[in-house]
């Protein structure tokens, strides 16, 4: 099987489940483009934990982890099975880089991980499974986690990072729908770098990047994107899908990261 790519996806602010933007429909024609993968794997900030969890749920719930939004949005269900057989082989494969890993039976799919499914694959028949973000990384270790994470790229699996290119929910305007002259400038540093492929530039974004403690007051959010990266490999380039900024603030941005087609 060839290798698939891997995706960073911006998934904003919950109610992105329900308020396509720019984003929602260019994610809907990348499922339909993309190889059909056997499993969709997501790192998503919203399950952090100590050392790397892996869900091994056959039937994963969909958590609604998020409070005051409105009530059409914790109706929502992604009934995506999961794929035991496939975390598990992610388990060993972490256990075998030096990752301290465990499984975990009754873990669902929070909203950092539906939420982009419902564009993506929105007849949620591929089946799905999160691994944690283990916390206290930095960028390079973040993207060292995604290295470890590639050779399921061989077995047809889709390795999703999911966060958001800028992130500061303190500055959060509903309605507005210019974006901030901060959160553009990041966003274009970032959309500079990933397009050139440049790892190295990239592990470097919090001490780097224009902006980057305003865009990101704690980085769990831009973390997933360096798991993206290192699943592709270094120096592989990323493609944008303009998001634009929702918010004011949230830059939407995904990118694919498309390694040359060879064996
Ligand atoms: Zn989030």
């Amino acid at each position: 099987m060839n290798r698939m790519p891997t995706l960073f996806v911006s998934h904003g602010a919950p109610t992105f489940a329900m308020e396509p933007g720019l984003a929602g429909p260019q994610l809907q024609a990348l499922g339909r483009s993309l190889p059909r993968p056997r499993a969709v794997l997501v790192v998503s900030p919203h399950w952090m934990s100590r050392g790397v969890r892996v869900g091994l749920s056959e039937q994963p719930a969909t958590i609604h982890d998020f409070g005051g939004f409105p009530q059409p949005l914790y109706e929502i269900q992604y009934p995506a099975a999961g794929h035991a057989e496939l975390a598990q082989q992610t388990l060993q494969l972490l256990h075998d880089a030096g990752w301290p890993v465990v499984g975990d039976e009754a873990r669902g799919l929070d909203h950092g991980a539906w939420v982009p499914l419902l564009y993506l694959y929105p007849d949620a028949d591929v089946p799905v499974f999160q691994v944690s973000l283990p916390a206290g990384l930095d960028e390079a270790g973040a993207f060292r986690f995604g290295q470890a994470l590639a050779p399921l790229r061989e077995q047809g699996v889709l390795i999703v990072g999911s966060g958001s290119l800028t992130h500061n929910l303190y500055e959060v305007r509903a309605g507005q729908s210019e974006g901030e002259a901060y959160a553009t400038e990041f966003a274009a540093w970032v959309r500079q770098v990933v397009g050139a492929g440049d790892s190295t530039r990239l592990q470097a974004t919090m001490a780097q990047a224009p902006h980057a403690r305003r865009a990101h007051p704690t980085t769990e959010h831009l973390l997933p994107l360096m798991v993206a990266a290192g699943a592709a490999g270094v120096g592989v380039t990323g493609s944008l899908i303009d998001g634009g900024i929702t918010y004011g603030v949230l830059a939407m941005d995904a990118f694919l990261f498309a390694p040359a087609a060879s064996a």
